[in-house]
């Protein structure tokens, strides 16, 4: 079964492939990581991909679609896999098509975990912890909110957020974020191997929807 992974920023993509890794055996499948093991190996590839990385230039689509032909004929990849970060893009996505039928390959879904924006910016930006006793907290749920804004009820001290964006910068990304997607979706919508799975539940209620999707 193979799967690629489509979500916001937020969204729990990570638990979700993780689920599917324990519970199926599919390989999960990072762009990113896979940039990165090449840039350890310290290959010539590896060093002029450092070179770029390290300048923030954008890596060329042939050369990610290398080294993912490269993964996937790996032996772990019998039961499957699921591609994360990838494609990003229409373009990146019929590169995808091509390299996959030539290893006589084929995607069977593509998993979007669909979430409202305001959602998805209390789960990231709402939690809150204590520096001193670590109780945690979230700004934006009635029960889970400290009685002083900001400050731990039992130490009294500034509560600490795990996240770097605040909500403008969230917002932007997300909305950035549907922008660049939603031609990517639209191509799986047409190719009707599109599941958008309501992911506003628990991660226990999104992950039986997409087994559901799946099985
Ligand atoms: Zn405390």
């Amino acid at each position: 079964m193979n799967i690629i992974f489509v979500a916001p920023p937020a969204a729990g993509k990570g638990t979700q492939s993780a689920l599917l890794v324990e519970k199926y055996g599919v390989a999960h499948i990072s762009t990113g990581d896979l940039l990165r093991a090449e840039v350890n190996k310290g290959s010539e590839l590896g060093k002029s991909l450092q070179e770029k990385m390290s300048t923030g230039e954008l890596i060329a689509d042939d050369i990610v679609i290398d080294l993912l032909k490269n993964r996937l004929m790996e032996n772990d990849i019998k039961k499957g896999f699921i591609l994360d970060g990838f494609p990003r893009n229409l373009n990146q996505a019929h590169m995808l098509d091509e390299m996959l039928e030539e290893l006589n390959m084929k995607i069977d879904h593509v998993l979007y975990l669909d979430m409202d924006k305001e959602l998805a910016m209390h789960r990231a930006l709402g939690r809150m912890t204590c520096p001193n006793c670590g109780k945690g907290y979230n700004k934006y749920e009635e029960i889970m909110k400290p009685k002083v804004d900001g400050k731990c009820d039992d130490c009294q001290i500034d509560l600490e957020s795990r996240s770097d964006d605040n909500e403008e910068t969230f917002n932007t990304r997300f909305d950035t974020y549907l922008d660049n997607t939603q031609p990517l979706l639209d191509y799986y919508k047409e190719i009707e191997l599109l599941n958008v799975i309501d992911n506003s539940g628990t991660p226990e209620d999104t992950f039986k929807k997409i087994e559901e999707v799946i099985i």
